[in-house]
């Protein structure tokens, strides 16, 4: 049993957190033993689930709050249906396998100096966020400043700088609004929209801003992301040429469309609408609604 919790760190990633606890119940070896968590998760990680019924006080940390303050869960649920959005938050709560988070997450850990430094001084050690961890992020959305991307010392690879790939201001700037709607849809608590939604609206959208029409909606999809085809290719960390020309196709024609929010926030600001005015009008109308957005 866990007998007391390290002070929280606001948007601290879940393993982050449980790692904390390891080093402060001085576990040696793998973060998940049973000498830490009694019961582990089916891949034998601990898992929130785990965690919360490892406490000795289940008043300080609860399964919905950590799914919502520390996982990426709330990032990705204005984008998945009802059902949906109840078995992935099932899988996050027991630490499935979810392949949908290994591709929103950096595999070399992130850091904001700052923030670091900031946490030393204030409670004697730092965490990492969950918001520097997602691959689309290179700002420090507290702080303004470049993240750094951690070093390995026997690889000896200093810690460096991320670069943010964008090769003009303007592309520069789409990166900071989806920085932007990030942070936004992370403390937003927007419900499951479903994707028949959002097809919708990203249909509208496409043809208010680009013209593009049935019947040949698929090719001028197909034109318009190889028109900026070299603008997402670093922040979209798609490698997949053909991905990279059918992403918008995978956002707005493709039957079952797509959960990643990354996809969607791109094809959003590509058109210049902000998440927040996008989820406030997906919210008021269903899939049937002759859509006229914005
Ligand atoms: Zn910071």
């Amino acid at each position: 049993m866990i007998p007391a919790l390290p002070q929280l760190i606001q948007g601290e990633l879940f393993e982050s957190l449980v790692s904390r606890i390891g080093q402060r119940l001085s576990v040696t070896g793998r973060i998940g033993s049973r000498d830490l968590v009694p019961g582990k998760s089916i891949q034998g990680r601990v898992c929130p689930e785990r965690l919360v019924a490892s406490l000795v006080d289940p008043k300080w940390l609860s399964v919905a709050g950590i799914l919502e303050e520390n996982t990426v869960l709330p990032i990705y649920r204005p984008f998945l249906d009802e059902q949906a959005h109840k078995r992935f938050a099932q899988s996050v709560a027991q630490a499935r396998r979810i392949p949908r988070i290994a591709q929103a997450l950096v595999t070399t850990p992130r850091f904001c100096p700052l923030c670091r430094e900031a946490e030393f001084v204030e409670i004697g050690e730092a965490g990492w966020h969950l918001l520097h961890q997602l691959r689309w992020m290179w700002r420090c959305q507290a702080h303004q400043n470049s993240l750094w991307e951690i070093g390995c010392v026997l690889a000896n690879s200093p810690s460096r700088v991320v670069d943010s790939g964008c090769e003009t201001r303007a592309d520069l700037e789409v990166l900071k609004a989806i920085e932007r709607d990030t942070k936004w849809l992370l403390g937003a608590r927007v419900p499951p929209l479903g994707r028949l939604r959002w097809r919708a609206f990203h249909r509208a959208a496409l043809t208010k801003r680009f013209g593009i029409q049935p019947p040949y909606f698929r090719v001028e999809l197909f034109k318009l992301a190889h028109r900026i085809r070299p603008r997402p290719r670093r922040w979209l960390g798609l490698s997949m040429v053909s991905y990279m020309d059918h992403w918008l196709a995978t956002v707005v024609a493709t039957p079952q469309g797509t959960t990643d929010p990354l996809l969607h926030l791109a094809a959003l600001r590509i058109c210049g609408i902000k998440v927040s005015e996008a989820v406030a009008w997906v919210s008021a109308h269903d899939s049937c609604s002759p859509v006229n957005p914005l």
